[in-house]
């Protein structure tokens, strides 16, 4: 039985007495809310005692009926584990207490930079005109967005911290409005942040990269720590899909960086758009792999023979999707997503801000959307899904066996009130405690 009734407060409080006790890396008290968490340098070992792993699938009449678990006792060092052993209970470390130990989540989809979040509730104040409604927006706010933008970067890592994740990629404004400096705002987050979170950074020309002129500072952007280069809806907004895609695979290409642009077009355009970045990447193979659609909305609307020719051909040009499972007029075709080998990865997108107020942060929730929406809701086909907010690392296999977690693994954790994975998806279940590389963050 995992306890039901431990809070965070107890927890943490807890495991940090049994810190001190433990390790002497920390005195007892000073754990506290996330951020001021003074977490151990890189490289201390830690144990954690009473965790509950996967071990394996109950079976009845063929089918998963329940999961396996069991108690284990887990060394860390140098941000690594070092060790899985059998529990004992005595050993002198953190105490989970027999919450379940799961890999932690990534935020595949997020704008750390361009947030509300820190600062008093508002609701959206879209103005109507679509996409370049909002660059016109845009421009009139972002001024103000950028004046405590670090500060807002910041309590969202926090906010994402507290669901689970300890890592994010996250689109990054590069337009003519706020020039380099969404960017250099939130590289200072991050680098504030830098014990207990990563992030990699997609340079994105939010107001389109002719539409805006933002070509020149999306050059210097390409130079300045980012690990992709972003796009937007290249026929609707720049008005040439060509010129506009060749310009992000181009800077792709030059600075060997992956691609990660934003498809909201439907229609003709929209698929246009996936074809030529399909024929793009094949020309290129380098970008195989490192290539990704985020929403790519258009694929929720094309006739099922037409979806299974586009999904084969990404597939095999390695080419991802990033999407937020939007339900209502959109639901993304991500089974047959799957079924064709495409890496579909989940994001929260917007947690508050100018666009949306309706993210929350955790993208077990995400999982959970996914497996109402298609249909994953047996043992097994929940505990599966659970992929989407680890980004495909699970802890037993589609058989049973127990892949996760391995010695050398990073030690990326998550501690979650539940008894197994499928538990976790349906119920969203309460995240505990987050460790990120060995370090107790949450
Ligand atoms: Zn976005």
């Amino acid at each position: 039985m995992v306890p039901r009734s431990i809070s965070r407060k107890s927890f943490i409080k807890n495991s940090s007495i049994l810190f001190a006790a433990g390790s002497g890396l920390l005195a007892s008290g000073q754990a506290g809310s996330v951020g001021s968490f003074p977490a151990p340098a890189a490289g201390k070992a830690l144990t954690l005692k009473n965790v509950r792993l996967e071990t394996g699938f109950e079976y009845e009449e063929g089918q998963v009926s329940g999961t396996k678990t069991e108690l284990f006792t887990i060394e860390i060092s140098n941000g690594k584990i070092k060790s899985v052993l059998p529990n004992n209970p005595a050993a002198k470390g953190m105490d989970a207490k027999g919450l379940l130990l799961l890999p932690a989540f990534r935020e595949m989809h997020i704008h750390l930079d361009k947030t509300y979040y820190g600062e008093k509730w508002k609701a959206t104040n879209r103005k109507g005109g679509g996409v370049k409604g909002m660059i016109a927006l845009e421009q009139q706010i972002i001024p103000g967005l950028l004046q405590n933008s670090t500060y807002k970067a910041e309590k969202l890592i926090e906010l994402l911290q507290s669901k689970g994740s300890n890592f994010a990629r996250s689109h990054v404004n590069i337009e003519p409005t706020s020039k380099l400096d969404s960017l250099k705002h939130l590289q200072k987050a991050l680098e504030h942040k830098k014990d207990s979170f990563e992030a990699e950074l997609v340079a994105f020309p939010q107001h389109g990269l002719y539409y805006t002129d933002s070509t020149g500072l999306m050059k210097d952007a390409a130079q300045m720590g980012v690990a992709f280069i972003g796009g937007l809806d290249p026929a609707s907004i720049d008005g040439s899909i060509e010129k506009s895609m060749d310009f992000v695979v181009q800077l792709a290409l030059d600075y060997h960086k992956g691609i990660d642009i934003h498809l909201h077009e439907g229609g003709a355009s929209g698929v246009q758009t996936i074809e030529y970045l399909i024929k793009k990447v094949n020309e290129n193979p380098v970008l195989k792999g490192k290539t990704f659609i985020s929403h790519c909305f258009v694929l929720a609307h094309l006739e099922q023979n037409r979806l299974e020719e586009v999904a084969e051909k990404m597939g095999n040009a390695q080419i991802g999707v990033i999407s937020t499972i939007p339900f209502g007029r959109t639901i993304m075709p991500i089974p047959t997503l799957y079924k064709y080998g495409v890496d579909v990865r989940a994001g929260n997108d917007c947690i508050i801000d100018h666009w949306s107020t309706f993210g929350s942060g955790s993208v077990l929730q995400k999982a959970n959307l996914a497996a109402q929406l298609y249909g994953y809701n047996t043992e097994l086909g929940l505990s599966r899904i659970l992929k989407l907010a680890t980004h495909n690392v699970l802890p037993l296999d589609d058989k049973g066996n127990q892949q996760w977690p391995k010695t050398g693994d990073k030690a990326d954790l998550v501690l979650v009130e539940a008894s197994c994975s499928a538990e976790a998806v349906s119920r969203i279940s309460p995240v505990r405690s987050l460790i990120h590389r060995g370090n107790v963050v949450f």
